[in-house]
């Protein structure tokens, strides 16, 4: 016999059946001992008696979280013991057969229950255990319907999937960096990506015209409020399109992402309302509104756009940095500006904004090298310095670059908010603590000595 899910079971009424599973929980009543057998796909009452001596005997032994193998034969369950709240409700399993698989040491924490309660530090280390509660699967799975949807809607608007590196060179995103010794090359390092913005734009001067990834980002930054040290975008990019082109598909695409994997969820204004970065702030206060009119209901969302972002930003120091990334246009009715009134130039940049999270940022290009030296030049960088961290991309530049502009979308944002989720580790399968640390491998660690000279490293510690 071949194992069926335990979805399947309730059109099985009167069959013999194997399914296989974890022992989710167990109570005796009297001589009978009833199990509910747990599979990726729910719930399944199994019911021993001393009939079978042998089954029975071996069901008097079972535990929560062993693994089994049962087969017995799906039969109705007997009047005023069904239970309406589970689609397996109204059936039983009557086990003929039991193997234990494996055997499980008591779960050292709760696993019945939504583990809001328990100590985070707990839950990481087992996250393994962590991740078998009902609401985290349901999450894994949101995740993924999300994902899903995203490749199979850009791929159907002509969006190539393209894998760029891990391992490369900075691009400036505002955040510290990690880094990665080469062996090969005493001194020097590979960076991680804070994004893919160089490559995408670089994809963009190979004649892609519309690229995207689920791509993974890394910031090194000091743990500030619901942050993970890596992270996950919707990285796309398009060639030949106006801002009000990239916004007409970023709109689309969230549309119609909720209406397929949310449908539940209602957004609130569409089209959704526009506000310049100066109106935001002076109306709300903050770049972020929480447009909601009831924030009271989960299924209520607020999307909005924020756009004409300022291009620039003072730094303590009193220079100029960028305030989305150096490689995004100046307002075409403000490029007179750019040398006396920096300050006061306006981007061609956008952010989503959505019950009060930044869930995407993006910009239209520079795609001239004259202008993109003019912007780092304003930011303060020498020839020497834009030739050096730079100058592929004023290269690239220089052979036929087309007008491009995209954006990304935080995956991992966007899955908290529809799964309803006030953090995003509740929807990343296996994240950091808030001190930057995965507790259940152990990392960051020490590595053996052998490892640090290859590596060319000398600890200070
Ligand atoms: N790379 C940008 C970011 O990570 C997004 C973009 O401009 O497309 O915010």
């Amino acid at each position: 016999m071949s194992r069926i899910l335990i979805e399947e079971t309730p059109r099985k009424t009167g069959e013999s059946v194997l399914v296989k599973g974890w022992v989710n929980s167990r109570r005796d009543h009297g001589k009978i001992i009833f199990i509910d057998l747990r599979d990726r796909t729910g719930l399944l009452q199994v019911v021993f008696t001393p009939a079978d001596k042998e089954t029975y005997e071996t069901a008097t032994r079972l535990r929560d979280e062993w693994v089994v193998e049962i087969s017995g034969k799906v039969a109705e369950r007997p009047a005023g013991m069904q239970n309406q709240d589970l689609p397996t409700g109204m059936i039983e399993l009557q086990a003929t057969s039991l193997h234990i698989l494996a055997e499980a040491k008591t779960p050292p924490i709760p696993l019945e229950t939504d583990g809001r309660d328990i100590d985070e530090e707990l839950r990481l280390k087992y996250r393994y255990l962590d991740l078998r509660r009902a609401r985290l699967q349901k999450n894994l799975k949101l995740r993924h319907k999300i994902i899903l949807f995203l490749r199979n809607y850009l791929s159907e608007k002509g969006f190539t999937e393209v894998e760029t590196p891990i391992l490369t060179k900075g691009t400036p995103e505002g955040a510290r960096e990690f880094l990665v010794p080469s062996r090969i090359y005493p001194g020097n390092f590979y960076v991680l990506p804070q994004s893919p913005q160089q490559f995408k734009q670089l994809l963009m001067v190979a004649g892609l015209e519309r690229y995207f990834q689920i791509a993974r980002c890394f910031r090194d930054e000091d743990q500030r409020g619901d942050r993970q040290p890596e992270f996950t975008q919707l990285d796309l990019e398009m060639s030949f399109v106006t801002q009000d082109d990239v916004l007409a598909l970023g709109e689309e695409l969230m549309t119609q992402m909720v209406r397929a994997v949310s449908p539940h969820k209602t957004i609130l204004d569409t089209p959704w309302p526009r506000l310049s970065y100066k109106e935001s702030i002076q109306k709300y206060g903050t770049d972020k509104p929480d447009l909601r009119k009831n924030k009271a209901d989960p299924d209520e969302l607020a999307f909005a756009w924020i756009v004409d972002f300022p291009m620039f930003e003072k730094t303590e120091s009193g220079g100029l940095r960028a305030v989305h990334h150096p490689f995004t246009r100046p307002h075409p009715e403000d490029r007179e500006k750019l040398a006396a009134d920096p300050l006061s130039v306006r981007a061609l940049a956008y952010d989503i904004v959505l019950n009060g999270f930044e869930i995407a940022s993006g910009s239209i290009r520079i795609h001239e090298p004259d202008l993109q030296n003019q912007i780092f030049g304003i930011l303060g960088l020498s020839q020497a310095e834009i030739g050096k961290r730079f100058g592929h991309m004023l290269e690239a530049f220089e052979y036929g670059a087309p007008p491009h502009g995209g954006m990304a979308p935080g995956i991992d944002r966007l899955v908290m908010i529809l799964a309803d989720e006030p953090n995003i580790s509740e929807v990343i399968a296996f994240p950091k603590t808030g001190s930057a640390k995965d507790l259940m491998m152990g990392a960051p660690s020490e590595v053996g000595e052998r490892q640090l000279k290859e590596a060319h490293i000398k600890p200070d510690v």
